[in-house]
């Protein structure tokens, strides 16, 4: 397929890398220079990428870049034509995806929200899970992409269920960390060998695939970005946002939020959220280690 893809950050860079795998056309856009993919032709706009596209595909921060990039100056919006598809692989606001869709659909263009789990090792492999929302017609057609670039599609619903999905699912990844990183900050003031603990965790009904995501890169202390802590912030306060329009309350999330609230302060934005360790270490003046052999 002719495919535009707009977003080279961590994520986007290996998804469109895929594509171009996979034989599709590619052309990909990026606001800043420099992040090309081989065999893919680099755009001068998002108008420049989507321009005779069959597919656009974007992979972005937040709800204000997907609005820029479709929208803005140099914005898609200009070259958009019937029959065309736009997917959203990005993590933003269900009720702006709907504003989103509803626009272009004036102009014949169909709008599936992808968003997805799997962070920057998934990406690379193409195993990525998608939830997505749109028409089942609509997402027929992209399933060549949805293979090139992933393992699973979970078709949750109309357009905006897949970001709705998406917000609970980091709700619960954000949760999750939380106990584990609360778990090894009280295990190693106790003197609990972490070593000893994580295959005991792991055996037991508190397992956890964040655990097996994050553990090794805990012991090597590397908290590079995998998933930036601005963008777990960003999504934590996405489902505050849904949770408040639609009258629940979130207690626990609200709790967390703070946490990260003082670990962006303190400058760990774009470290990978699991930093948020560190704030918990320093506040209990212990760091995890393994203990000496
Ligand atoms: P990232 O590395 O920070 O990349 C963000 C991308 O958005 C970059 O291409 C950036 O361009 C672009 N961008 C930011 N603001 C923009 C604006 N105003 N206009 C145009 N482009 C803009 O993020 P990522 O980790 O790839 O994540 C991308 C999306 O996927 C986010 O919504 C994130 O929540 C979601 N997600 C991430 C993961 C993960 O583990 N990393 C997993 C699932 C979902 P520049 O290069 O110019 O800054």
């Amino acid at each position: 397929m002719r495919v535009a893809f707009l977003g080279m950050g961590i994520m986007g860079r290996s998804m469109a890398a895929n594509l171009v795998k996979a034989g599709h056309e590619v052309a990909i856009w990026n606001r800043s220079s420099g992040k090309d993919v081989e065999g893919a032709r680099t755009a001068a706009s998002p108008a420049d990428a989507a321009m005779g596209a069959e597919a656009v595909w974007m992979c972005l921060s937040d709800t204000k870049a997907v609005e820029g990039v479709l929208f803005g100056p140099g914005g898609m919006e200009q070259v958009l034509t019937a029959g065309m598809i736009i997917a959203d692989s990005s993590t933003i606001s269900p009720s702006a995806t709907r504003r989103f869709a509803e626009r272009v659909k004036t102009r014949g263009v169909d709008y599936v929200d992808a968003p997805m789990t799997g962070s920057k090792i998934a990406a690379e492999a193409g195993s990525l899970i998608f939830m997505a929302g749109g028409d089942d017609a609509v997402l027929a057609r992209l399933q060549p992409l949805f293979q090139a670039m992933g393992k699973q599609v979970f078709h949750m619903g109309e357009t905006s269920k897949g970001q709705a999905t998406k917000l609970v699912m980091n709700l619960q990844i954000a949760l999750i960390y939380e106990g584990f990183a609360e778990a090894l900050t009280l295990a190693a003031k106790l003197g609990v060998d972490v070593e000893k603990l994580l295959p005991l965790i792991q055996a037991s009904m508190v397992r956890s695939g964040v655990v097996d995501y994050k553990a090794p890169f805990i012991l090597k202390r590397d908290f590079s970005p995998n998933f930036p802590l601005r963008l777990m912030l960003k999504d934590i306060r996405l489902a505050l946002d849904a949770a408040k329009e639609s009258r629940v309350r979130l207690p626990g999330l609200e709790a967390v939020e703070e946490v990260y609230d003082v670990a962006a302060e303190e400058g760990q934005q774009d470290l990978d959220y699991a930093s948020t360790l560190t704030l918990l270490e320093k506040w209990a003046g212990v760091e995890v280690k393994a203990a000496p052999k």
